[in-house]
């Protein structure tokens, strides 16, 4: 016997029409470029959704033609995030960070026929607009004009959506399966790779964030994504936020600490999410001026994309009484994997335990499953044992687009990550490494994450990395790169005995060399490709 649930298709239009009758009255609020503050309401954000998607509909696209987006955080690329799934065709993000051949390569790999560009990016057309078939550029601006610096041919998002009568939309219905965003992965390991996401999939991946035990939003949080527009859909925390009736605040392009500090702590923000290098610089200003800013509302940050040091966990509790939610996930999961949210067992620890706990990547959402694959079968779950970490579940992606690199994927169906993990019983998962992060010295495997996490926690480092460097007698070594906080000092030999007092004398670094930077990946990470690259022929001077 079947059941007879009646057959209702997981779509955006569905979450839409919630906020439109659920949420008119809560409040979107943007940082324009001019650093002055829109506000408007999920009413106005509708209306003019309803009128976008209107609009592309008008211009001859096809079901599932590609409309990209280069925009930072705003009301206006929100309207994307909508009114373009909800025209049948499918929303493409895309990361201006990334290198001009990436993105020339992206662009005509996705087939992209329309482009929404930030007048505050329009510099980068340059670089590859020639290279690239777009049928109509956009220009998205705080005024609504084309700035005259632009290129010739480019016409007003304004001028689109007043092109358009909101009254002409009709709730569409798709079929739950069909694509209604992609994204490429950041290049980190190669060539971007296109990942798309079903309208079933952003569906099911903002019931289960809403719920407690991962991101818990509710319609009374406001949440501030920090995380860019053009990152995996800002974890997602858009759609998450229309489905519950969650204020939201988009910094715009004002990333830097003071901005997203004033943010938080001016329209009251509860929730918050973005990459560890984001709350290395919140976490320096607010050890420099403790009570410059009324935090009292915020609950959860919500840090991942890489690993949340354990130092910066405790150093955001301990000294400013703020709590730190680390997260797992990747452009291929949507991207919520693991959440680390205490569960009752752990009550009985020490403070100390939980600390190392919360630096976990935490537990499987619901519907996601994992397992880490070792040289010899399955890894057991005792929080020791490693291998490739591997997952499946409604939001993981079953293929790249294109069928690129079908390797990624077992006979059974699960997604190989590419990270090295350990799962502790009950399924706490903790990242060692990206497999090809990972140090392989003398038949043993050294973790460059716990190295540069205790590195990190010296109160003397701003930030470190390691990396293997080649090595004839153990095939690869360790080598520690650190930039050192302002006005603070200390030895290599201090900052080996700091290693020491955790890890064996065989894992420890062979140097630690000092730098002014490490160079990041568009997405904001370390980028230990390049620093591999510049260190390749490095010999330690001692
Ligand atoms: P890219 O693969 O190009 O860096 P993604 O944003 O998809 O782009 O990155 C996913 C990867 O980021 C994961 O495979 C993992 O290595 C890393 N990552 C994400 N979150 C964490 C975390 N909390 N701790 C450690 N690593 C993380």
């Amino acid at each position: 016997m079947r059941g007879l649930t009646a057959d209702y298709q997981l779509t955006l239009p569905a979450i839409l029409r919630r906020a439109e009758s659920h949420f008119g009255y809560r409040e979107i609020v943007t940082r324009l470029p001019d650093k002055s503050f829109h506000r408007y309401t999920y009413a106005d954000m509708v209306r003019r959704t309803k009128k976008l998607a209107v609009a592309l509909g008008g211009l001859g696209l096809e079901k599932s033609d590609r409309v990209a987006t280069l925009a930072w955080n705003s009301y206006q690329h929100l309207e994307a995030y909508f009114g373009i799934p909800c025209s049948g065709v499918v929303l493409h993000t895309i990361n201006p960070r990334l290198s001009p051949d990436d993105l020339a390569y992206i662009f005509d790999h996705a087939e992209d026929k329309i482009l929404l560009i930030d007048e505050t990016m329009l510099q980068l057309l340059d670089s590859f607009k020639d290279e690239v078939n777009l049928e109509h550029i956009f220009v998205i601006s705080s005024d609504g004009s084309v700035p005259d610096s632009a290129p010739d041919g480019l016409e007003s998002y304004e001028d689109l959506l007043e092109s358009a009568d909101e009254s002409e939309f009709e709730y569409p219905d798709f079929d739950e399966n069909d694509a209604a965003a992609m994204c490429y992965t950041s290049g980190t390991t190669g060539r971007p790779k296109g990942v798309t996401y079903s309208h079933r999939c952003i569906c099911l991946h903002s019931m289960a964030a809403a719920t407690p035990d991962m991101l818990g939003l509710r319609e009374r949080d406001t949440v501030m994504p920090v995380v860019p527009m053009f990152h995996v859909n800002a974890w997602g925390l858009p759609f998450t936020a229309a489905m519950t009736g969650a204020r939201q605040v988009m910094p715009g392009p004002h990333l830097d600490p003071e901005s997203l500090l004033e943010n938080l702590a001016q329209e009251r923000v509860t929730v918050t999410a973005g990459v560890p290098t984001i709350f290395f610089g919140i976490l320096r200003k607010l050890d420099e001026d403790p009570d410059a800013y009324d935090l009292s509302n915020l609950h959860d940050m919500i840090i991942g994309g890489s690993a949340a040091p354990e130092s910066m966990i405790r150093a955001f509790k301990e000294r400013h009484d703020l709590n730190v939610l680390h997260a797992w996930g990747m452009t291929e999961t949507t991207p919520l994997g693991t959440v680390c949210n205490l569960t009752s067992e752990k009550e009985e620890l020490s403070e100390d335990e939980k600390y190392q706990v919360r630096a976990t990547q935490g537990v499987p959402g619901p519907f996601i499953e994992v397992r880490a694959r070792g040289d010899e079968g399955f890894a057991a779950w005792d929080g020791e044992s490693m291998g490739e970490l591997e997952v499946r579940g409604p939001w993981v992606t079953g293929a790249y687009y294109k069928d690129e690199d079908p390797d990624k994927f077992t006979d059974d169906g699960w997604f190989k990550t590419g990270d090295i993990a350990s799962i502790s019983p009950g399924g706490y998962v903790e990242i060692q490494d990206r497999t090809k992060d990972l140090i392989k010295s003398g038949g043993e495997w050294i973790s460059s994450v716990t190295l540069e996490n205790d590195l990190m926690a010296h109160d003397a480092v701003a930030e470190a990395a390691v990396i293997a460097i080649p090595s004839e007698k153990w095939q690869e070594r360790p080598l520690g790169v650190v930039v050192l906080e302002d006005g603070k000092d200390v030895t290599e030999e201090d900052l080996m005995s700091h290693l020491a007092e955790k890890h064996p004398k065989w894992s420890l670094p062979d140097a630690i060399e000092f730098v002014d930077e490490i160079p990041r990946t568009a997405a904001g990470k370390f980028l230990k490709r390049a620093l591999r690259e510049q260190f390749k022929d490095y010999t330690p001077t001692a």
